[in-house]
């Protein structure tokens, strides 16, 4: 058998051509055909032989297929989650709103947090694995979605805590089920416009539910937004997700519902999150 380190070299090479994290693709389909954490295998790499399996998994992932899809997780926050193509992959500027969300929140214990279109459950659970003391309902209209969020709050230990919920926000009255006085609100809603190009891994293999939000990517916003005034309690805060070129469309959105806002980027300095306070 091959040695681990020359035909991790030779699979990065060969998904340079797909992917913009090559060497780090590599690593953790190996780790996964090896069934080790990344961090065993780069300590054990010098004495690793290359698993059978390891060839079709970098052929996969040369069609384009997610890393995530193919191991069947995804670490965010530090936690590891299950995912399939049912949920939109937690993406790392997404714990911008987990990170601000602990700034702002600390210090005030909150109770009761929503996440509108929780998906796979990543920031509702990184959430309450921040806040002790919380429980969290995630809502998102689809089941199989659902299905994900609930075996990842299973595998976190916090299914004591998270409650999950089939509601569209499409339909009436769907607030009335979600419940109110929640002190946290958490969104990732779908945000692309519809039109946009996206890169083949996400346009094959990601939710398209999860992701087009109508001609200029907006559709979500426009009901999530007036609709916090039911959610939110009095003294609470809502962390929405917005696409880089958003903050002016979607600022413009929450201070004619009434909101003060505060806008955040991300790592890579693209606005990502806009704060909203009653
Ligand atoms: N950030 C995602 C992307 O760039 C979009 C996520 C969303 O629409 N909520 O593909």
């Amino acid at each position: 058998m091959a040695d681990a380190a020359g035909a991790l070299r030779a699979a990065a090479q060969q998904l340079s051509e797909i992917s913009d994290s090559p060497r780090l693709d590599a690593e953790l389909l190996m780790a996964h055909a090896l069934q080790i954490d990344r961090a065993e295998l780069l300590l054990k790499l010098p004495e690793l032989s290359v698993p059978a399996i390891f060839s079709a998994l970098v052929s996969r992932r040369q069609t384009s297929e997610p890393i995530a899809h193919i191991i069947g997780k995804k670490e965010f926050w530090g936690l590891d989650f299950l995912v399939t193509p049912d949920v939109l992959i937690p993406r790392p500027d997404s714990e911008l709103l987990i990170e601000e969300a602990v700034r702002l929140l600390a210090a005030q214990h909150p109770q009761r947090i929503l996440d509108l279109g929780t998906g796979s459950g990543a920031l509702l659970l990184a959430a309450l694995s921040e806040f002790p003391a919380a429980s969290g309902i995630g809502i998102d209209a689809s089941s199989a979605a659902l299905q994900i969020a609930h075996n990842n709050a299973d595998a976190l230990g916090m299914a004591d805590r998270a409650r999950f919920l089939l509601l569209d926000w499409t339909l009436p009255d769907w607030t009335g089920a979600s419940g109110s006085g929640f002190d946290l609100v958490l969104a990732n809603p779908p945000y692309v416009a519809t039109g946009a190009q996206l890169s083949a891994d996400v346009a094959q293999y990601e939710p398209h539910n999860a992701l087009f939000a109508g001609d200029d990517g907006m559709d979500d916003y426009r009901i999530i937004i007036p609709a916090l005034e039911k959610l939110l309690s009095p003294t609470g805060i809502a962390m929405v997700e917005i696409g880089f070129d958003q903050a002016v469309p979607v600022s413009e959105l929450a201070i004619a519902n009434g909101y003060d806002i505060e806008l955040k980027k991300d790592l890579g300095e693209n606005d990502r999150l806009l704060i909203l306070r009653p």
